[in-house]
């Protein structure tokens, strides 16, 4: 079974660091303080939709249930409103947490394959980070190849009936220097914490 959809879960399914990991992150240091009065999940437009509900997933990290939280097709649904964070009574950093997860998520590569959101993220990153700017079309393109192969070969001839139109380019927009931005984002720390 699915360990997402099973109730019961086990001592053996938790990760021992998994939690202090999170909490480790900007924003995450509150989590514990979370009383499962479930604000959160009742205001988020998204939690219809959502494998395990805010509440389920605060509840689900700080025990340490890493496969659980971050195979949920919650932290990819999440849409970054904010409603939650502002709401709890708690003041715990909901969103901050979705965003930590996302990022545990794409270090781990944990995410269901069916998802295609990391392998946008991944691929606007590395187009921003070679350019400096993102190109639309071609990162549509990227994310159709990675995606869905054939479909992508399927449209070939109407990708060639828009750009014959010019509602298509493959012009690649570029920064006229990226090497700025591109030591900047190397500085950057991969895994969410923040640098001493
Ligand atoms: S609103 Fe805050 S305190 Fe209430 S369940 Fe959600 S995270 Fe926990
Ligand atoms: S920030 Fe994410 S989890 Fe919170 S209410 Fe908005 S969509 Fe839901």
């Amino acid at each position: 079974m699915d360990p997402i959809e099973r109730e019961i879960r086990y001592e053996s399914d938790r990760d021992p660091t998994f939690a202090d990991e999170i909490r480790a992150m900007p924003g995450c240091e509150l989590m514990d303080r979370c009383i499962q009065c479930a604000t959160c999940s009742g205001i988020c437009p998204m939690s219809d939709a959502m494998e395990l509900t805010p509440r389920r997933i605060i509840e689900l990290t700080r025990n340490g249930f890493k496969n659980d939280v971050l195979r949920a097709n919650t932290i990819w649904l999440c849409t970054s409103c904010y409603q939650c964070q502002v709401e709890c009574p708690k003041k715990i950093g909901i969103t901050d947490i979705m965003y930590a997860l996302k990022s545990k998520a794409i270090e781990s590569g944990a995410y269901g394959k069916k998802f295609t959101i990391p392998i946008l993220a991944r691929e606007f990153y590395a187009m921003v980070k070679a350019n400096g700017r993102v190109s639309e079309s071609r990162l549509v393109q990227r994310l159709f190849m990675k995606t869905q192969p054939t479909r992508f070969l399927g449209m070939g001839r109407l990708g060639m009936k828009l750009m014959k139109t010019g509602r298509f380019s493959n012009k690649v927009e570029r920064m006229r220097n990226p090497e700025g931005l591109r030591r900047a984002l190397e500085a950057l720390p991969t895994d969410g914490r923040k640098r001493s």
